[in-house]
């Protein structure tokens, strides 16, 4: 596998994987499988991700935060990948990695203080709501409204797919405040808390794979939020969400690099010990070819996706090249663990094995975040 720690890390970098690393080996894969059954990842790991500091990365650290750059979200995504677990690295990353950055790019100093010390420190746990029932990949679409009551507003719809829905207490959510705009004028963003009458939760979801999360719909019913709770300017929401993009499709290409390599280098492990024919599996050329193939357009892949990572800690735009990290990664992840898979024979069939976990768990970043037929059409707007 290709190692661009040295040529890209700071010391500072190397750290955190270090340190993530060694957390996760003796922390979560050993009682990952149990919260897989369980269907969501209980609040004790998020506190104890908050008490060691792995939940606020890309955080100021005046509130708790360790304020690394876009290089840092990648390790750290990788990492979360790296764990084999697809949900415990979803609850997480929705949570630290997709909804806190929401709230730091766009709130007041107030809610700052008010929302991010407990995000860190894993007290209260986060998500984003965006998606609705006629509302997914054409986001536009979406129905939920807010209208202003005095020092309130009134929400009514529903949101669903929602990462974290039943373990989570905040949500950052979209609503349509302007009914006359049209497009992706007059929406807003707003956080959200629980507690209050007219907000719900549904039945939880089960899903295919990133079982250790749970999921579920969100109802609001003349949901009162406060004014106070609005996030950024009042029918900017959208764009104001779109900000983080480049961000977040370097985030979920990280994960996808660290779920590829971990399921490579278990396959290696497989083919260089399983016997077959006068050797092993790994002395068929066929197999081993498979294997260099894609573990050399995974190492290209990898490139973009720390070049883009590189100048977006540079301040610079790299929409393009971060809707190419989100383009290319999903997919060549399920080609990965597919090969994966199928060089593993029946027991990469076989419930329990950690390729049959990463072979479900492989397959929702195509699919969230923006699926891939949208970023190649936005690849190509940009060409
Ligand atoms: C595991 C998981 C976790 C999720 N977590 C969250 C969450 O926490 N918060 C949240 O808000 N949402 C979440 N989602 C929802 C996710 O963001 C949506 O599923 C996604 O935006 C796609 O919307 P959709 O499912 O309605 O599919 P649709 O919009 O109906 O699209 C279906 C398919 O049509 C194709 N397609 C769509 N548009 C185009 C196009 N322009 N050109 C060509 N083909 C196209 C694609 O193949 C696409 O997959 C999650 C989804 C999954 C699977």
């Amino acid at each position: 596998m290709i190692d661009l720690d040295e040529q890209y890390l700071s010391g500072e970098h190397k750290e955190l994987r270090a340190q993530l690393r060694k957390f996760i080996a003796a922390e979560i894969v050993p009682a990952a499988a149990a919260w897989e059954n369980l269907g969501t990842l209980p609040h004790a790991v998020f506190a104890r991700m908050g008490e060691l500091g792995l939940l606020g990365v890309s955080m100021p650290e005046a509130f708790g935060g360790a304020d690394f750059d876009t290089l840092g979200t990648v390790v750290f995504g990788e990492e979360l990948g790296r764990s084999g677990f697809g949900g415990f690295m979803s609850a997480i990353s929705d949570h630290a990695d997709i909804t806190a950055p929401v709230i730091k790019r766009n709130g007041t100093p107030e809610q700052l203080q008010r929302w991010l010390p407990d995000i860190i420190a894993g007290r209260r746990i986060a998500g984003l709501a965006v998606t609705e029932p006629g509302g997914g990949s054409d986001l536009v679409r979406m129905k939920t409204t807010a209208v202003r009551d005095g020092d309130h507003y009134v929400l009514n719809g529903q949101k669903t797919f929602i990462t974290n829905a039943l373990s989570g207490e905040i949500f950052v959510t979209v609503a349509r405040t302007d009914p006359e705009a049209k497009g992706a004028a007059g929406f807003s963003l707003f956080v959200i808390e629980k507690g209050a009458p007219g907000f719900t939760t549904g039945a939880p979801f089960s899903k295919t794979g990133w079982s250790s999360s749970d999921m579920s719909d969100l109802f609001f019913d003349d949901f009162r939020v406060p004014a106070a709770n609005l996030l950024g300017e009042e029918g900017r929401g959208f764009y104001l969400m779109m900000q983080g993009i480049e961000n977040e499709r370097l985030s979920i290409g990280a994960q996808c690099v660290g779920m590829a390599e971990r399921a490579i280098e278990i396959t290696l492990d497989h083919l260089k010990q399983r016997q077959a024919y006068r050797g092993t599996l790994w002395d068929l050329q066929v197999i081993r070819h498979d294997i260099a193939r894609l573990v050399s357009e995974l190492s290209a892949a990898k490139l973009l996706l720390y070049h883009a990572a590189v100048k977006k800690s540079r301040g610079e735009s790299v929409r393009l090249e971060a809707t190419m990290v989100k383009a290319t990664l999903p997919e060549l992840l399920k080609r990965v663990v597919d090969v994966c898979v199928q060089h593993h024979g029946a027991s990469g069939y076989m419930r329990g094995t950690e390729i049959e976990r990463l072979g479900r768990d492989a397959r929702p970043h195509s699919l969230g975040g923006g699926a891939s037929a949208v970023m190649l059409d936005e690849v190509a707007k940009l060409l």
